[in-house]
């Protein structure tokens, strides 16, 4: 005799399940503390609100993009630009490893820059990262500097070459 066992009917699919949480979802203000719905059409559902919803979309992106901005103004400054050419349009700044062990981090925290700016929010902006636009970031990726910063030692360089032959003539 084990009708001790509750059964509880999905409110979508009509089937009855053992109301355990093996077969539904928690829920402390409905009944037996479990979702009306079992966990099979629960995913159905937000799997749907996810991929069809256009509300979910823009939430989604307007979290995102709310994320994506303190962590550009914490780094960037208000308004954010790049610390290495001053690029300040926000569709090309993204957030750096200062001290370039970026490859290390994203593979503790996974690579997509969602999880970055959770993990930064989270971290309270720790120091160590700065804001880069992808030029200058790329740049660095691959070949190791950025040519922003050659011009820069070259300008300083023919500035003091010219000062000792324009003060000669
Ligand atoms: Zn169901
Ligand atoms: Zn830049
Ligand atoms: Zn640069």
């Amino acid at each position: 005799m084990d009708q001790l066992i509750l059964k509880k009917t999905c409110g979508s699919c009509k089937e009855p399940f053992s109301a355990t949480t093996e077969f539904f979802h928690r829920n402390k203000s409905q009944k037996y503390g479990l979702h009306s719905h079992c966990k099979r059409c629960r995913s159905l559902t937000m799997a749907k609100l996810q991929v069809g919803n256009p509300k979910y979309l823009q939430w989604w992106r307007s979290s995102r993009e709310k994320l994506r901005m303190d962590a550009l103004t914490a780094y960037g400054g208000t308004p954010p630009k790049c610390a290495c050419c001053g690029e300040h349009r926000l569709e090309f700044l993204a957030i750096d490893h200062s001290n370039g062990d970026g490859a290390a981090h994203r593979r503790a925290i996974g690579s997509a820059p969602i999880r970055k700016y959770l993990w930064l929010k989270k971290h309270n902006y720790p120091p160590g990262f700065r804001v880069l636009c992808h030029n200058c970031n790329c740049a660095r990726g691959f070949y190791g500097y950025c040519p922003h910063e050659r011009e820069s030692i070259l300008q300083i360089n023919t500035e003091s070459e010219q000062r000792p032959a324009t003060s000669a003539a």
